[in-house]
């Protein structure tokens, strides 16, 4: 089965052909983070007018690189939300077009749901159910996958995601955007206990979080630096602030996994690419013996090969869209 998997939910456009679920037979992904950098953060109205621009061209260029044509695809995925309104309209658009003229299933995909799937791509063993935190821009979740596209929800994030935070706190220290990898990279020149950063916990709900606290303290103490006129390291304030996030999130997920003994645990969205994290929770689940698994980098961010893989379990348990599919900018993870 081969399926073209479209996604446009911010500001990457990308397609990408994907062959029963697992194989990636091409990942075209039109970055537009050059575009926004110059307004430090995404600006819809640039995006979408971006993503009309790029999307049939990156449609041919998948195409093209898989070596198939529209005639051969067996059905049609799309990120249909959550995400921005008029992003995510051009590629479900775009979808509904080629499905109505080729005579294509249309499958709507969750976003979320893709970058959980993202882990399938390259683990032919991997099957539900297995623990998966959710670590993106904007959303910070604890799930257990009990089947595919099907979840459990143990926790979320009470304020800021995982990805926002490292977002706000690289502007601080004046990395600009997009600031987890920038921080990522800083980290590996400076001393993870430089500073003590809180890393919060949620009483009563021991697989929540919240990183808004931890994003305060890092703007007090640059704040109280500048005060002082004391000089900053900027090394060392992005390894401290990442070791917290990195501590909290190895914690709940170990904590997680253990509690519902589950032996398998994944990991997901563009966070899930920092390589403290990676590290951190492989030392972990090597303690507990705990099978980790984790998207190399290109799939741990915004692709359509997710989609596209995500698409195809959905294909098979009968999912179909019809020609009424609309962008759903506040999707929830397990509604349709
Ligand atoms: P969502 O998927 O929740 O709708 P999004 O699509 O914007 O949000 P992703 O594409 O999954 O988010 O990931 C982007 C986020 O991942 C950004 O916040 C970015 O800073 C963060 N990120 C990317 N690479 C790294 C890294 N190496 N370390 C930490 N964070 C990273
Ligand atoms: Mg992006
Ligand atoms: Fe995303």
């Amino acid at each position: 089965r081969l399926i073209l998997g479209i996604e446009s939910s911010c500001d990457e456009t990308a397609a990408a052909v994907v062959k029963n679920g697992r194989v990636v037979l091409s990942n075209v992904i039109s970055s537009q983070i050059d575009l926004h950098t110059l307004y430090g953060g995404v600006v819809p109205e640039i995006a979408s007018r971006k993503h009309i621009e790029k999307i049939n061209q990156v449609i041919e260029e998948a195409l093209k690189q898989a070596g198939v044509t529209l005639d051969d695809l067996d059905g049609i995925g799309v990120t249909y939300g959550p995400g921005l309104v008029g992003a995510l309209l051009v590629g479900v658009a775009e979808a509904k077009a080629i499905a109505y003229a080729r005579r294509l299933p249309l499958i709507g995909v969750h976003h979320i749901e893709g970058h959980v799937s993202a882990n399938y791509i390259e683990h032919p063993d991997l099957e539900p159910p297995f623990m998966c935190e959710i670590i993106s821009g904007g959303h910070t979740h604890l799930v257990i996958v009990k089947d595919y596209g099907s979840f459990e929800i143990l926790g979320r994030t009470r304020d800021d995601a995982a990805g926002e935070a490292f977002d706000k706190v690289a502007r601080a220290i004046g990395l600009g955007y997009p600031g987890g990898p920038k921080i990522d990279k800083l980290s590996r020149e400076g001393n993870p206990t430089a500073i003590a950063f809180p890393r919060a916990h949620v009483e009563e709900a021991p697989y929540d979080f919240s990183f808004s606290g931890l994003k305060s303290a890092v703007l007090n103490y640059l704040n109280k630096c500048h005060m002082t006129q004391e000089a900053i390291c900027e090394a060392d304030v992005a390894a401290s602030f990442q070791q917290a996030v990195v501590d909290v999130l190895v914690d709940t997920a170990i904590r997680g996994a253990r509690d519902y003994h589950m032996t398998k645990l994944a990991i997901a969205g563009g966070v899930a690419s920092n390589q403290s994290l990676r590290k951190a929770m492989a030392e972990a689940c090597e303690r507990e013996k705990i099978e980790f698994y984790y998207p190399s980098p290109v799939f741990c961010t915004d692709n359509a090969a997710m989609i596209g893989t995500a698409a195809y379990y959905e294909f098979l348990k009968g999912t179909r869209h019809g020609l009424d599919l609309n962008a759903v900018p506040n999707l929830k993870l397990g509604e349709r």
